[in-house]
């Protein structure tokens, strides 16, 4: 049943220019801030079902240790851990991914894509990658896999361990350089300097991973037009396969809102909106000249024939996700699951023998529709005709007064079969989404 949406008044989405404190990327839908404890049990009833034939599986890992904790991060991270708690966290993860794959839902399938995500997975040893590697591989074979993900801190990578990597079978890595200027490095608290990012790409590339990404955050404290160019500059004389772009926000618990607090100010010490758009525009023109395209919000890639993005896609797509870790999030059988945020609840859980999720969300099938509207207009352009084929949705009258509001505001282009973004409107696009959020659910914090 549709849910037709509220016309949007001019006053509602103000056009904020300063960077103030809060989450707008929009990760996944309905917001986590609606997922609770009580729909846990749903999801065990979902893994006592059969395994389904036709819905890909992922599996997303998470390895919640960093070097550092960055002045902007928001993810629950662990900077001071031994070796022997790390090994107790991986230990605890595979037994809680051994205890899944004996589950009916899941028992016999084979991932298509793996993610290791983070905190930082390459600050894994070598012998702790293989050993968690090779067991996840027992468990789940991955030789159907299509892509494996990793995301790693330049300064962690050594010839040996992106040689691990290699022969692990990593096919995506993903370097969290972010900038290329040592000062800005220092300032926002990033573990790395420059030269490490050098060292680890030039190994990297040598060693032949079929897709290297490299991210970058337009808007870090003490950035400026000239430094932003030149980063710029430095990462397409790099040739990356891919480039991924964030413009920095400012959530509630990073050391820089703390700071803001401390000083009783509300306006971030970052660039404004209107400064980091520009940046990312100037960006996206600059790599376009040098032969890449721009495949989305966030990312500009050199050859869009070769270069997939696997676990992005199927998760948009409505892929199963098994999430193991603290804090991982998955989405199972259209459930949405986040385990235990913390690591120690979460090692205890699983030595007590209980299951780590913490809070889950059944989705319905219109929740399911408007999730992947939203997420593929992040893409930039989206058919109606799709929506029409797969949920008998026309989201040309569903969302007509959101659509025809972008239009006139010069956000989008709306044609028979496509829902095109403008570059003004792609480059704000997280912000946009929140007014094809259900009316329940748009006044919601998004956290
Ligand atoms: S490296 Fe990433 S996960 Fe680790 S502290 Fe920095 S932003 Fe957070």
């Amino acid at each position: 049943m549709s849910t037709v949406a509220e016309p949007i008044p001019d006053a509602a989405i103000a056009k904020k220019q300063a960077t103030e404190a809060g989450n707008y990327f929009v990760a996944n839908y309905p917001p986590f801030s609606f997922w609770q404890k009580e729909q846990v049990f749903a999801v065990e009833k979902m893994l006592d079902t059969p395994a389904p034939h036709d819905l890909p599986l992922g599996v997303y890992m998470h390895i919640p240790f960093c070097r550092k904790r960055c002045h902007f991060c928001y993810f629950r991270v662990y900077t001071e851990k031994s070796a022997a708690e790390i090994r107790a966290y991986t230990h605890a993860a595979m037994e809680e991914f051994s205890r899944y794959a004996a589950r009916p839902y899941l028992h016999g399938r084979k991932p298509k894509f793996v993610y290791f995500g983070g905190g930082t997975p390459s600050y894994l040893s070598v012998p702790q990658l293989q050993e968690l590697t090779d067991r996840m591989k027992e468990l789940m074979p991955w030789d159907e896999a299509e892509e494996v993900a990793f995301e790693a801190e330049p300064g962690t990578l050594s010839e040996k361990k992106l040689e691990a990597l290699r022969q692990i079978g990593v096919t995506r890595l993903s370097l969290g350089v972010e900038h290329f200027n040592d000062h800005i490095l220092e300032t926002n608290g990033r573990a790395h300097r420059s030269g490490e990012v050098d060292r680890a790409y030039n190994f990297a590339r040598g060693l032949g991973f079929e897709h290297i990404n490299i991210d970058l955050i337009a808007g870090m404290m003490n950035d400026t037009t000239e430094l932003w160019e030149m980063a710029v500059a430095k990462a397409i004389s790099m040739q990356p396969d891919c480039v991924t772009i964030y413009q920095m926000e400012v959530p509630y618990n990073t050391g820089i809102y703390k700071q803001m607090q401390a000083e009783g100010q509300v306006t971030a010490p970052v660039a404004d909106w209107p400064t980091k758009r520009g940046w990312v525009s100037y960006a996206f023109d600059e790599f376009v000249k040098a032969g890449y395209t721009v495949t989305s919000a966030y990312t500009v890639v050199k050859n869009p024939d070769k270069i997939k993005f696997v676990y992005r896609d199927a998760l948009w797509d409505g892929a199963d996700l098994l999430p193991i870790g603290v804090a991982s999030f998955g989405h199972l059988g259209g459930i949405h699951i986040q385990n235990q945020a913390e690591i120690t609840p979460y090692i205890e859980t699983i030595e007590r023998g209980e299951s780590a999720i913490y809070r889950a969300y059944a989705t319905s099938p219109d929740e399911r529709f408007v999730r992947e509207f939203i997420l593929k207009l992040k893409l930039g352009s989206v058919k109606p005709s799709y929506y029409q084929a797969k949920f008998g949705e026309n989201v040309m009258t569903r969302f007509a007064p959101q659509l025809h509001w972008m239009q006139d505001e010069g956000f989008a282009k709306l044609s028979e079969d496509k829902i095109e973004l403008t570059r003004d409107g792609l480059l704000q696009v997280d912000r946009l989404l929140h007014e094809f959020f259900l009316p329940h659910h748009k006044s919601a914090r998004y956290t």
